[in-house]
């Protein structure tokens, strides 16, 4: 039997089918660990529920996932960005309690992102603003993403950062898809480009999240931090410190369940910044709790991973 609904998962993805018609040519050429197209194509709030339901998560906070809303064309990633923000949206007003979601913006389309924030964070009451580690191979610390991260700094939000593959590394080793090594790797070359770029520094108000234990951060923190002592970018765009803006970091737990994983994160990371993630619907919950519940950890680090960390990070759910 389920036990009582009470996690909070902040890595669950919505695929709205309107969306992923759209996209499928696009997303197919995409593959996603064992998933068929169909099941992807097919996919509802309703299964998400039940996956929910049957696994003790009481509030599931969607957002896009790799390859986003971003292909190079101004107009179709303002529409497919507003359809995607408008379907999280009606999908957490449907269910009230259930759902949250971080909205899709593009920024390599500075204006546009810049409207979708304010449109999504206004009117549509989003819960933060869901990012890709890189645009075009462009990583977060891009200087021409700066203006979207000053907006949203200024409005002290929630960024949520799933990874995709960078162009870069494609078929380095043939037949890999890139959620293997690749995914993490891209995550921790946005973080450090946040960190060299003073993106961070600047940002003081913004919480990030990193997916899947933050890459491979927890592993190489002291390593950047190291390599950044010696560099006067790095230095002197981080006047707090590297290592204090690094550690300001949140991270999730999907696909990073495994012991050296959470004891890397553990090591690294306050408790408080560990939140717990699934990956539905790419991954199923069950698995990921199974080992998380295996882990030692005391009751109440437990509990502010399932769930405090997100509700200390995400108010509006204390009253959904
Ligand atoms: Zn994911």
């Amino acid at each position: 039997m389920a036990d009582r609904p009470h996690r909070i998962d902040v890595h669950h993805h919505f695929l709205p089918q309107r969306y992923m018609a759209e996209e499928q040519e696009r997303i197919a050429g995409y593959k996603h660990g064992g998933m068929t197209a169909a099941r992807l194509l097919s996919w509802t709030p309703a299964q998400s529920l039940e996956a929910m339901d049957a696994n003790g998560i009481a509030v599931a906070i969607g957002s896009v996932s790799t390859p986003g809303a971003w292909f190079g064309d101004v107009a179709a990633a303002r529409r497919l960005s507003r359809m995607w923000n408008e379907t999280a949206a009606k999908a957490v007003q449907d269910h009230p309690g259930r759902f949250g979601f971080f909205a899709v913006a593009t920024p390599p389309d500075t204006d546009g992102a810049l409207k979708e924030i304010a449109y999504a964070l206004d009117t549509l009451k989003a819960d933060g603003i869901g990012l890709l580690s890189n645009y075009d191979g462009k990583s977060l610390g891009d200087p021409s993403f700066a203006p979207v991260f000053e907006e949203i700094n200024r409005r002290k939000c929630v960024v949520y950062v799933h990874p995709t593959m960078h162009p870069c590394t494609a078929g380095l080793i043939p037949g890999l898809i890139p959620q293997g090594i690749e995914f993490p790797l891209d995550t921790t070359r946005t973080i450090t480009s946040l960190v060299l770029s003073g993106t961070l520094a600047r940002c003081p108000d913004i919480k990030f999240i990193f997916s899947h234990g933050g890459g491979a951060l927890p592993f190489l923190a002291a390593r950047i931090t190291h390599v950044g002592q010696g560099n006067a970018d790095f230095k002197g765009n981080n006047p707090r410190g590297i290592e204090y803006e690094l550690k300001r970091l949140y991270c999730d737990t999907a696909s990073a369940e495994s012991a050296p994983q959470l004891a890397a994160m553990q090591a690294f990371f306050p408790d408080s910044h560990i939140l717990f993630g699934s990956d539905f619907p790419f991954i199923g919950p069950k698995h990921g709790i199974e080992t998380l519940d295996k882990y030692p950890l005391t009751p109440a680090i437990r509990a502010a991973i399932d769930r405090e960390n997100a509700l200390a990070l995400l108010p509006r759910l204390k009253t959904s």
